[in-house]
């Protein structure tokens, strides 16, 4: 299912994020690497990794961004709440399906109502406009590729920038608009790496947290938990990630079923239908 939100501060934000990976891909491509390594394997040996490495960060961004986070299907028939006293962010029924007024349907436990995307979504952590969807149960993996990738790649463009300025080469071109543009080309990256560097860090800390923590971001804002029971790390990566080799968790394509510990939506709801 193909999924895109039309909400102009979150297609502004996308159109950003793919700037600033594009941007930082032509710097070190062309600025760096055949500038200043153009005669040695480990030219070559850079550019396919910093490629594929981009490639893999834009490929989990638009996973990210395309797919459904895991939204509650709206009921097929109008449902009757009168004997239900309840509305969208009461959580009081912890760990029971509860009722959304504004969608007019039961929606399972941990679903949120995100105003955004105007649905309820599964296991809901935040609606973050840097894709341009809600992070929920089926789309989590994706961005927390996005938020790795994004981490290995700055390191890897701060690094390459230090050891062009470090070295001095032989066969890089002595004219000194091109080595001028250069340096300019450069320095832009590193403050890009710099910002990009820090946000995507804490956005990560935070996601391995709500993730290790069993509580989304939703959660604790609402102070709902932690009420679940304990489980093990590699239980609560695997419920993100889905059930297959721990390898595969790196790969920003469909590699197993996102774990669900509730029965599907269509065949639950309709048990709830009136
Ligand atoms: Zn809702
Ligand atoms: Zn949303």
């Amino acid at each position: 299912m193909f999924f895109l939100l039309r909400d102009p501060c979150g297609i502004i934000c996308i159109v950003l994020t793919y700037l600033a990976v594009f941007y930082a891909d032509y710097v070190v491509v062309k600025w760096v690497i055949l500038q200043t390594m153009q005669n040695s394997l480990w030219g070559s040996f850079h550019m396919v990794m910093f490629n594929t490495i981009a490639f893999l960060a834009s490929l989990a961004h638009f996973r990210a961004m395309c797919s459904d986070p895991g939204t509650v299907p709206l009921p097929h028939n109008r449902m009757d709440f009168s004997d239900i006293h309840s509305d969208c962010n009461n959580g009081t029924e912890q760990e029971d399906w509860t009722v959304c007024t504004r969608c007019e349907t039961y929606r399972p436990p941990r679903a949120h109502h995100c105003r955004i995307c105007k649905r309820c979504i599964r296991r809901m952590d935040h609606h973050c406009p840097w894709i341009n969807n809600c992070v929920g149960e089926k789309n989590q993996k994706y961005f927390l590729q996005f938020l790795m990738y994004v981490a290995v790649l700055v390191v890897y463009a701060v690094a390459l920038v230090m050891a062009s300025w470090m070295e001095e080469c032989p066969s890089c071109p002595i004219d000194i608009t091109v080595r001028q543009s250069r340096i300019l080309h450069t320095v832009l990256v590193l403050v890009e790496s710099l910002l990009f560097g820090l946000f995507v860090a804490a956005m990560l800390v935070d996601q391995l947290q709500a993730i290790f923590g069993d509580e989304t971001a939703v959660e604790q804002a609402q102070d709902l938990g932690p009420y679940r029971p304990h489980k093990p790390r590699l239980a609560l990566l695997t419920e993100v990630c889905g059930r297959t080799h721990p390898l595969l968790w790196l790969l920003p394509c469909d590699t197993g079923v996102p774990y669900s510990s509730y029965q599907s939506d269509s065949t639950t709801l309709l048990t709830h239908e009136v």
